[in-house]
């Protein structure tokens, strides 16, 4: 092969690996490797288009909102370096309970993850929910020699409305989620106090 031929097409594999590397870092969130906002609203329209397709509605989906309570007194007590490190462990954790290559993680913001949990009703969703947070109370992170316990708030939300008959808007499931969460946040003031 000629050599300039051979540059060329050196030149062009390494501007093929910048161009996925560039893709991964609009789609994807740089502390976690997680999805990020993008890539989750991606991810959603993805599933949402399924189901718009599916005339007998069967493949209906759950999404939850999670924000750590009370992340930012980590931050100030610890420093940022630990919050950090609590974040990375609430992914691995979420990673390590939900089914891998099937349910979407994402880190949208700060302390925020949201999941979608493909084929799964409210009932299935909620499940979820009590196993995420059983699973951060009997396993507190543990970094430095600084041992916390770590807790969540969830909210949940279905794709189709509870009768199953109708789907709801892209947005509305995300705003249900978001509110449930803040529901479930409330909750959990007022029974600690
Ligand atoms: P609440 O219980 O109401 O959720 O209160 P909170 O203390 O968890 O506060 P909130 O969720 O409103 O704020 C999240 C904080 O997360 C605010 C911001 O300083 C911090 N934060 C956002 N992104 C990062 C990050 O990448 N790393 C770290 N260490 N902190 C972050
Ligand atoms: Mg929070």
């Amino acid at each position: 092969m000629p050599l300039t031929l051979k540059k060329a097409r050196t030149k062009i594999k390494a501007q093929e690996k910048r161009i996925k590397e560039l893709e991964l870092l609009v789609t994807h969130d740089h502390l976690t490797g997680l999805l990020n906002r993008r890539g989750m609203e991606e991810a959603l329209a993805h599933h949402f288009s399924i189901l718009s397709r599916d005339t007998c509605q069967k493949n209906n989906f759950a999404v939850l909102n999670l924000d750590l309570d009370r992340f930012k007194d980590i931050n100030d007590t610890y420093g940022h370096h630990i919050g950090d490190e609590v974040i990375k462990y609430f992914a691995v954790t979420l990673k390590d309970l939900l089914r891998e290559d099937y349910d979407v993680i994402s880190r949208p913001s700060g302390d925020e993850f949201i999941v979608i949990l493909p084929e799964s009703n409210l009932e299935q969703a909620e499940c979820v929910k009590r196993k995420i947070k059983d699973t951060l109370a009997a396993n507190p992170f543990n970094a430095d020699g600084i041992t916390l316990s770590l807790r969540t708030s969830v909210g949940v939300a279905t794709a189709l409305t509870p009768d199953d008959y109708e789907i709801r808007p892209f947005k509305k499931i995300l705003s249900l989620a978001d509110k449930a969460m803040y529901e479930d946040k409330e909750k959990g003031r007022t029974s600690r106090g």
